[in-house]
This record gives structure tokens, C-alpha cells and sequence, in this order.
């Protein structure tokens, strides 16, 4: 049947249009209306002709037709950039749950009424013969940042400002001395436009290793022949990922079209960038969380205007509106941070393949431990896999001992650190090398334990880890089960059985303890609340300023230390037992990529592992750095219990400032929910609601929140279901109370 009315989204510019109007399309114009094409139609009473664009097609009527009103007219060439972005914030607000307005936030820069920052770039205003004298007498002086930014310019000539001052960390009133000597000189936009001659030799082309020109080849070909689709680069750190996104780039832009790269914001090092920066030269562009919100509009209009081909950045740089997107990378594809936290609450996963879809481009993800996600549609054939199994740094993978605490404790040590572990760490400190411990703790594991027999209390139901409350319960955030704490294991009966504790402080007070003499760095939440710190932190380790580094998972990403030779993980069980179906697969590749930072440079590296558990798949095959047996492995335990990927699972959550209206609430959609199968759904049983439960972190700033889960393979039946609770609550003109939807939440609630 003909689509003869069209849900049009009127005006963008002025905000106050939340919802789709709905047209009749005249007979004239049906074939000529698809998605996303802009239109004129008479809106409000006085019936001015606006422009719009029609974000859907309906063969059916919302409401009398008699009294719609027309499609004036179709702008002509196809579906403009703008067309593009409007759809994307229908399919977004479609797919995640949101409003429209939320979506077309996410999707279109703010606009900015003052004229954005001007783009400024810092170059050398000397001879290099010069250039190198200054840097000796500032090497010479201690004159270390005018130093560092000098050795870069030497090395590439020209750098954009903010990259200078965001990531080499060099202030200002630097950059203003070396301009007062006359050594740089800082220009503004109008000079960035004629392409400025960064050296491209300085990153010369790599012959690429078989593996490489192979991924490189079956991507293009494909393209050539008109193939688009998502391709997995399986390879391990250091096996020439990047060196193939950057073949590919450059022939994507060879064939006229530009390119995305996400990179998640922690590992947008400033090694990463220059090594883009230097191949391409000022045809890139990155974004980031740091750029006001005068400098994303500015970047969204180069690209506009064709001024670049490249954007990098982490997730919302999948929104650059390019004319004509022809590559989308998506690196460390496994990262949680690929995830919105606020509504919609879009992967970018899954949305960088409807930009892909929307503009007829390809996606590559790479990763070294890929989501079981991405694994599994390899594995189905949805993806192609690429994979890439030499390291080309040279290099030995590091050895891997996993230490068993439960033997630990009963040989006598109850120091959180092991023998072994102790044992290395002497051992470096007297060889005067680096080493990194590590703990993988996440935000709220109240997860209970036996120190004796490394036993874990789990839900009998979801096979998840139950949480500990106050006033003496265990609970399961997913379904609600809960029996009352214990005294004793269960098992072994020790009295040894608790909730799991140990921060970074208490680490790096017991190793003050040990080590007097070693030089500390902590890094975690408490030590990087400013954003910049991160860095500093990283750099200073790298500079070998300290013995030791202690943090959490943050430590893990980014940069490379060579003089890194021993990796401690204090508790692999910390994120293993996270009361979260994803609890494995988190583990696995925090503890992979955690021991791939031990020995990247010429000296061996080694990884101790300590564990409550030896035993468990994440931890065995972590330790082997096999992937494979922990994919085939953790599929199964997917498969049984119907999680992710094998189902999707859309969580809903309550929040409300009375406790029991919001229990309340929560019983009352879970069950409406649960009413919306039909018969053939109710009888095979596929279709489940688990819950309602409260969330993990049950109450927060006097506002309770509860939550429950509904798990079904066929997507589309669960986003009719949160449009019919959407609607529900809607009806029911909530005040105290907020609905909030989650489809396969990377977190648990
Ligand atoms: P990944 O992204 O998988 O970690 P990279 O692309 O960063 O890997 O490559 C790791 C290192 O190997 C880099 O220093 C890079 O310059 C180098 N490299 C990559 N490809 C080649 C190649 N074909 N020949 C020589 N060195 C290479
Ligand atoms: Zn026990
Ligand atoms: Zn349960």
C-alpha cells in the first residue's frame, strides 16, 4: 500500500517543536517524499508555509484525514546533511527512548549566537637550524615546557593551539614567551584555511604486513564494488590496528568521501592524535568533551563546508555532519564508554551503523577483546571479521602468574599483597624499573565473599552476584530475590565470609607500609576530578617520576610506559562479581588489557593476577590471553540465561521521592508489561519480565529508584513496549515520579 501521510518535524531551529506533525502526502508528490526529505508545509492557523523534514512514512491515517493538511512541496536533491541528522535523532529517539527534542540535541550542535573562538594553530617562525639551538639552550636551562613544545615543532612544524595547551599541557604565557622571542608564531583561522604544510614524512607510510594490506584490500574492494557492511579488526595491541584505519582513510578519501574515527576519549592520547595529525595534516579535526561549545559548532561547520575529511573523537563525534560519510572507525568497540549515559540513551555501535546505512558508508570496529557483542554477529556472519595476529612491536607477551588468596590466607599472609607479588615488586624496585597495580574496582560492588574458599553468594535465578544492603539482606538487583546476610560461608563454613572492600588510599597506605622508600603516584576518581589531571598523572609516570603507579581501570588505557615491567592485579574478583551478566566479560578484558601494559618495551614484562577464584573462565583464559576460549565459554552462560547478544533487554527504571509509590509504580508497568504479550508470546515463555527490584544503588539524594528488566529477541516488540509505558505513565501525569528507559544497559541499576 502507498504511504500517503508523512510525520514531519517542523523548523529545527526553534526548539519548541517536540513532537512529528502528521500530513497527507498529495498524489503528486508520493513517489518524490521518502524519509528525510525536506518539505514546505502550512503550519499553524495562519497556514505559513515552513520548512520541515519528514521523519517517517505511514500508510495509515492518525487522525481524520479530512482534516490534515497538505505537503506543499519537496525540495529537490535527495536527502540534504541536515535531512541526515533529522533522521538519525528519529531513529535515536525511536531505538533508545527519548524525547525528539532530546534526540535532535544529541544529534545538532547547539548553535552559537557569538562568532566561535577563532581556530588557532602554533608554528615555527625560525630556521630549524635555529629552532634546534633555542631547544638545546632551553633543555639546558630546565626550561622544560618551552622544550617540549619546541621538540614538537621541530618535529611537525605546525600544531592547532588547543591540541598545545589540552594535551601537551602547555600553558599560555609559554606560548606567549616563545612568540615574544620571535621562536613561534600563532595564526588565526583565516590563515589555517590554505592548507598548511604539516610535514607529512614525519609518519611515513608502513609497508603493511600481510595481515594489514589484507584488511585494507577486503574493505576497498568491497567499497568498489558497491559492498557495505561492518567489518570486525580482531588484533591484539600493537598489531598495526590504527596503521589500517589509516589506509583506509586515505582511500575513502581517495573516492571523494570523508571519514569518522571514535576513539574513547580516555585513549584520545596525544600520541594517537599526532600520529593522524601528522598523516593528514590539517584535513583532521577532533572533538572532544574539552571544546566549548563555541568550538563543536565551529567544527561541525568546517565540516559542513568541506573544510575537513577526518573528525576524531569519542562518541558524539559520530554526529559531525559530513556531506558525505564514507568510513566510520570505531576503535576499543568493546569500551563502555561507546554507551550514552543520559537520554537517549544510544551505542554507538548500533547508531554508527545507521549513519552508515544513511550516508552508504562502511564501519570497521577493532578491538583487541571485542564485545561479545560484535563477536557474535561475526560469528553469525552479520560481520565480517578481519583479524590481525603478529605483534609488530616486537615484544613479548608478558607471563602471566595467578596468585590463589583463599592459599594465601591460610599459609598465613593476610597482607593484601601475595608473596609472589611482593617478591616482584622488590625486584623491580631494586632494578629500577616501573611497576603498575591495579585494581578493577567499580563503583559499588557490595558484593559478599568468602576469604577462605572464595565462595560468592548468587542469585539462585539470574546467576548474578547478590548485593549487600543495609539492615542485614542480600538482594538481586535484577529480579528482587533476597534471603539475609550470613555469618558463616555457606560452603566452608569460615567465618571469613564479608562484603568486599579495598580502595586505592588503603593500597597506597599498606604500600607506604612495605616500601618507604618507593616513589608513589595514585590515580583514581579522588586523584583526577579535574579533567586535565588524568594526563598529568600519566605523564609524570611516564617521565619516571615514581615507582610505582596504583589505580583503577583508568590506569589500564592510553598511554604506553616501556620501563613497565610488572603489572599486579590486588583483586580480579572486584569486577568479576558484580551482581551484572557482564561481570565476565568486564573482567576479561580489564585483565587482558592490563597485562598487555607490562613489558612494551625491550625488557620482558610479567603479571601477577590475585584471585579469589582461579578457577573462572574470565580469569583462566585472561591469563592465557585467549579470547577464543573465553568467547566460547561465556556465549553459553549468554545462550542459558538469555542475555545479551543472544536477547536484547530493555531496563526500565522508577525513580520516585516516596519509596513506596515508586515500588508501587514499578509493580504496577512491570506487570502492564507483562500484559502485552500475545497468546504465542505468553505460551513460549520468551518473552519475560524480571522484577521489579531496587536498584543497586537503592537510594540516592532521597529520590528511590527501582527497576525492572524485559528480555525478548525481536527488538521492535520492546520498543512497542516502552512507546505503550511511555504512554501509561503519560496518562497517569506523574510528579513525583520519572520513567526512564535503558536498552541493553552497559551498567547495572
Ligand atoms: P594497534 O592500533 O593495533 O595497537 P598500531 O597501528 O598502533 O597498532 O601499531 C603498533 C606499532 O606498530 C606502531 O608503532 C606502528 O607504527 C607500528 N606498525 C604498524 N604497522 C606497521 C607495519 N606494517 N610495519 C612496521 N611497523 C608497523
Ligand atoms: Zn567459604
Ligand atoms: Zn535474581
Amino acid at each position: 500500500m502507498d504511504n500517503r501521510y508523512a510525520d514531519v518535524i517542523i523548523d529545527i531551529a526553534h526548539e519548541k517543536v517536540d513532537r512529528p506533525f502528521q500530513y497527507r502526502i498529495p498524489e503528486g508528490l508520493i513517489e518524490r517524499v521518502t524519509e528525510g526529505s525536506c518539505v514546505r508545509v502550512p503550519f499553524g492557523a495562519g497556514n505559513r508555509l515552513r520548512k520541515g523534514y519528514v521523519v517517517a512514512l505511514k500508510s495509515a491515517a492518525e487522525y481524520e484525514p479530512s482534516k490534515m493538511k497538505e505537503i506543499d512541496s519537496v525540495e529537490t536533491g535527495g536527502v540534504s546533511v541536515e535531512g541526515k541528522q533529522i533522521l538519525l535523532a528519529a531513529f535515536l529517539k525511536r531505538n533508545y527512548g527519548s524525547t525528539m527534542i532530546q534526540a535532535l540535541k544529541t544529534v545538532l550542535p547547539a548553535k552559537v549566537s557569538v562568532r566561535a573562538v577563532e581556530l588557532k594553530s602554533v608554528r615555527l617562525a625560525i630556521a630549524r637550524g635555529e629552532a634546534e639551538e633555542a631547544l638545546a639552550l632551553f633543555e639546558k636551562k630546565h626550561q622544560t615546557a618551552r622544550a617540549r613544545l619546541l621538540k614538537e615543532l621541530l618535529f611537525v612544524d605546525c600544531l592547532p593551539y588547543g591540541l598545545v595547551t589540552r594535551k601537551l599541557h602547555i600553558g599560555a604565557a609559554t606560548i606567549k614567551a616563545l612568540k615574544e622571542q620571535g621562536i613561534i608564531a600563532v595564526d588565526t583561522r583565516q590563515r589555517l584555511r590554505n592548507p598548511i604544510r604539516i610535514k607529512t614524512a614525519a609518519e611515513e607510510k608502513k609497508r603493511l604486513s600481510a595481515g594489514q594490506q589484507k584488511a585494507v584490500d577486503t574493505v576497498l574492494s568491497d567499497y568498489d564494488a558497491g559492498i557495505r557492511r561492518t567489518y570486525l579488526l580482531h588484533g591484539i595491541t600493537g598489531s598495526g590496528k590504527t596503521e589500517v584505519y589509516m589506509h583506509l582513510i586515505e582511500g575513502i578519501l581517495a573516492r571523494g568521501r570523508q571519514a569518522i574515527v571514535l576513539i574513547p576519549e580516555i585513549a584520545l592520547t596525544y600520541q594517537t592524535l599526532m600520529r593522524f595529525y601528522s598523516r593528514f595534516g590539517d584535513r583532521v579535526s577532533v572533538m572532544n568533551s574539552t571544546l566549548s561549545a563555541g568550538e563543536k559548532y565551529d567544527q561541525c561547520e568546517r565540516a559542513k563546508r568541506g573544510e575537513i575529511d577526518i573528525i576524531i573523537g569519542p562518541r558524539s563525534a559520530l554526529f559531525t555532519p559530513f556531506p558525505n560519510i564514507g568510513l566510520i572507525v570505531m576503535d576499543e568497540e568493546h569500551e563502555n564508554s561507546y554507551k550514552s549515559e543520559s537520554a537517549p540513551k544510544y551505542h554507538a555501535r548500533e547508531t554508527a551503523e545507521e549513519v552508515a546505512r544513511l550516508h552508504g558508508a562502511s564501519v570497521v570496529l577493532g578491538s583487541a577483546t571485542p564485545s561479545l557483542e560484535a563477536f557474535y554477529r561475526a560469528q553469525q556472519g552479520r560481520y565480517l571479521r578481519l583479524s590481525l595476529t603478529e605483534r609488530l612491536t616486537g615484544g613479548q607477551l608478558p607471563s602471566v602468574h595467578v596468585v590463589d588468596l583463599r592459599k594465601e590466607l591460610k599459609e598465613g599472609n593476610r597482607s593484601i599483597f601475595s608473596r609472589k607479588l611482593q617478591e616482584l615488586l622488590d625486584d623491580r624496585l631494586a632494578k629500577g624499573q616501573q611497576s603498575m597495580l591495579f585494581i578493577n574496582r567499580r563503583g559499588y560492588a557490595g558484593f559478599v565473599s568468602c576469604r577462605a574458599c572464595g565462595h560468592v553468594m548468587k542469585c539462585p535465578h539470574c546467576s548474578v552476584s547478590l548485593s549487600e544492603h543495609k539492615g542485614g539482606r542480600l538482594v538481586c538487583h535484577y529480579c528482587g530475590y533476597e534471603e539475609p546476610s550470613v555469618k558463616n560461608c555457606p560452603v566452608c563454613k569460615s567465618p571469613y565470609i564479608s562484603g568486599f572492600r579495598a580502595g586505592t588510599q588503603q593500597i597506597e597506605e599498606k604500600l607506604g607500609e612495605l616500601y618507604p622508600q618507593a616513589r608513589v603516584l595514585r590515580m583514581d576518581a579522588d586523584t583526577t576530578k579535574k579533567k586535565e589531571s588524568y594526563e598529568k598523572i600519566l605523564a609524570a609516570f611516564a617521565g619516571g617520576d615514581a615507582d610505582i603507579l596504583i589505580g583503577t581501570q583508568m590506569i589500564v588505557k592510553g598511554h604506553d610506559f616501556p620501563n613497565v615491567t610488572l603489572v599486579g592485579v590486588l583483586a580480579a574478583d572486584m569486577s568479576l562479581s558484580v551482581g551484572d551478566y557482564r561481570a565476565a566479560e568486564r573482567t576479561f578484558q580489564l585483565l587482558v588489557q592490563a597485562a598487555g601494559r607490562a613489558g612494551r618495551g625491550a625488557l620482558r614484562g610479567e603479571v601477577v593476577i590475585q584471585t579469589y577464584q582461579p578457577e573462572n573462565a574470565a580469569i583462566v583464559h585472561a591469563a592465557a590471553q585467549d579470547y577464543r576460549g573465553f568467547y566460547e565459554e561465556e556465549i553459553l552462560y549468554r545462550e542459558f540465561l538469555r542475555y545479551p547478544p543472544v536477547c536484547n533487554m530493555m531496563a526500565v527504571q522508577i525513580f520516585s521521592g516516596e519509596e513506596e509509590r515508586g515500588a508501587a509504580l514499578a509493580k504496577r508497568l512491570a506487570e502492564r508489561a507483562a500484559q502485552f504479550r500475545d497468546e504465542a508470546e505468553k505460551a513460549d515463555k520468551r518473552l519475560c519480565v524480571i522484577g521489579p527490584a531496587p536498584a543497586a544503588v537503592g537510594r540516592v539524594n532521597d529520590i528511590f529508584r527501582f527497576v525492572f528488566y524485559v528480555k525478548y529477541e525481536n527488538y521492535d516488540k520492546l520498543i512497542e513496549i516502552k512507546d505503550m509505558l511511555e504512554e501509561e505513565a503519560a496518562a497517569m501525569q506523574l510528579k513525583n515520579e520519572l520513567l526512564q528507559i535503558d536498552f541493553n544497559p552497559v551498567n547495572t541499576f
